[in-house]
């Protein structure tokens, strides 16, 4: 036992039972000179059993930076491969990630708890192993927004600002994202030990996750695939719904828990347009917003083909093809929600394409038209401009139908968000901090999108659609 310190965290060096070709053992470089707190979430501390004092020690900083080890835990970097935009890339791995803990939480769950921006591992390739500021507060609102609007993702505990510079296309300030996943399993870590034939850590490592994270399916590795492509199609379809792009839905970007994760130049829709490509690195749009749902289907097939030494090739199939109807169903049961429906009747998957198609063409703000589904009066037709008589002809018809559905008001305002975490949102939390030193704005907007649902009065600016100067912000692979 070391005393390094530990924060009552019941520690488990669970990723290292398997043997050493999965990761590398390593400390963190050591990042930076001065490094700073710039903000800790007490809602992703509470997941571990951490209580919001532990920010406050003076160990917290070394340890979520690198420079201290937490308990008697091994760091690590992982190492996977994956395909990226459609190609196959070869190894990648953790090239500035370090799992530096495992805790199981009082119910038995297991969390990692990983740096990201700690520094060069064997996995850097051409990297520095550094994170940017900008990217770092990105995923850190990011993910806590995804967990606010109720869909499965990694969640982000601290920012640690290093007080480097750190070359980009231009010169950055540097910092060291803390996030906690369940596990940091991808597709591509099934990917890498396929494509080299080794067919033995193939299956270790599905033992490895299913014992953990799928106890259910222990010794049903066809079943397990099912589960798996089960989580990514109702992945997708929160995704959809919610009006979210992840921008880089590369193999080694996807969970093998179905949960969202790397959060890169993401966006979340403000004028609803399907064809939405939120990362500019991204020229054809292959991630395109649409296009989400059927890459989400394409990664699943690279993750079969990576399992097809250990099931059978009909059951994978089977369960590729279930892909789609699941994806559907979901996907018509969250619109149904966000209209209020609850009858089933003939026409309403009609009423609700039809609310989208008159979206698509008017560039209407996806999230304020479903909020406002429970207003009456005028300003809900404003969001479609010159089509107002086409949205009036919309809103009788869905009227009409929400005839004897009772009040639904109070059930569409919770599963409409009211407070979405826009590009300009993000940016002015960037700015502050960037700027000014000023870590407030980030703090209040974590605040709004932890709870999207509910108002907020006095923060009615920051739901709004972006004025002028922020619109068309767009966002790099660069980070
Ligand atoms: P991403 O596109 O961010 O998911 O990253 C793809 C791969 O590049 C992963 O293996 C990352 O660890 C690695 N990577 C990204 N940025 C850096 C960096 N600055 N230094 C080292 N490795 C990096
Ligand atoms: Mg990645």
């Amino acid at each position: 036992m070391s005393d390094a310190p530990a924060f009552g965290l019941r520690l488990e060096n669970h990723y290292a039972r398997l043997p050493g070709e999965f990761y590398t053992r390593m400390p963190a470089e050591r990042v930076g000179e001065t490094l700073t707190l710039l903000h800790a979430n007490p809602e992703a501390a509470a997941l571990i059993g951490l209580g919001p004092s532990v920010f406050s020690d003076p160990d917290f900083v070394p340890v979520f930076s690198g420079r201290k080890m937490l308990g008697d835990f091994q760091p690590l970097a992982m190492v996977y491969s994956g395909h990226q935009f459609g190609a196959w890339a070869g190894q990648l791995g953790d090239g500035r990630a370090l799992l530096i803990g495992q805790a199981r939480d009082a119910k038995g769950d297991l969390w990692d708890i990983q740096l990201k921006g700690a520094g060069l591992t064997p996995y850097s390739r051409f990297g520095d192993g550094r994170a940017v500021m900008r990217s770092t507060i990105r995923e850190y609102l990011g993910s806590e927004a995804i967990a606010g609007l109720g869909i499965a993702t990694s969640r982000a505990l601290s920012i640690v600002a290093t007080g480097e510079t750190v070359m980009r296309e231009q010169p950055e300030p540097g910092a060291i994202l803390t996030r906690l996943a369940r596990s940091h399993v991808r597709f591509g870590h099934f990917e890498h030990f396929h494509h080299r034939g080794k067919h033995d850590q193939v299956r270790l490592l599905a033992d490895h996750v299913i014992g953990e994270y799928f106890p259910a399916f222990a010794g049903d590795y066809a079943g397990w695939f099912g589960e798996v492509a089960k989580r990514t199609a109702e992945l997708m379809a929160e995704w959809q719904a919610a009006g979210f792009a992840h921008g880089v839905m590369n193999t080694d970007n996807m969970s093998i828990l179905g949960i969202t994760l790397d959060y890169g130049p993401y966006g979340f829709l403000d004028a609803y347009d399907p064809d939405f490509i939120c990362n500019h690195t991204d020229e054809g749009g292959r991630y395109s917003f649409s296009n989400q749902p059927g890459i989400g289907h394409w990664n699943l097939r690279a993750l079969a083909l990576a399992l097809s030494s250990l099931i059978d090739g009909d059951a994978l199939v089977k369960h590729l093809d279930a892909y789609e109807g699941i994806f559907v169903d979901r996907f018509r049961a969250l619109m149904r929600a966000k209209l209020g429906l609850v009858r089933r009747e003939e026409g309403d998957d009609d009423l609700i394409r039809s609310l989208l198609q008159l979206m698509a063409k008017t560039r209407a703000d996806y999230s304020q038209a479903f909020r406002g589904l429970t207003q009456t009066g005028e300003d809900w037709l404003f969001l479609f401009g010159p089509a107002r008589e086409a949205a009036l002809a919309w809103r009788e018809r869905y009227r009409a139908r929400m005839d004897g559905e009772g009040d639904r008001r109070a059930a569409m305002d919770a599963v409409n968000p009211r407070y979405v975490l826009r590009n300009w949102v993000a940016e002015t939390a960037i700015r502050a901090v960037e700027d000014r030193g000023d870590a407030g704005p980030l703090d209040r907007i974590l605040r709004l999108v932890q709870a999207p649902y509910a108002e907020h009065p006095g923060e009615e600016a920051l739901s709004e659609p972006p004025a002028p100067e922020f619109a068309g912000l767009s966002v790099s692979c660069s980070s």
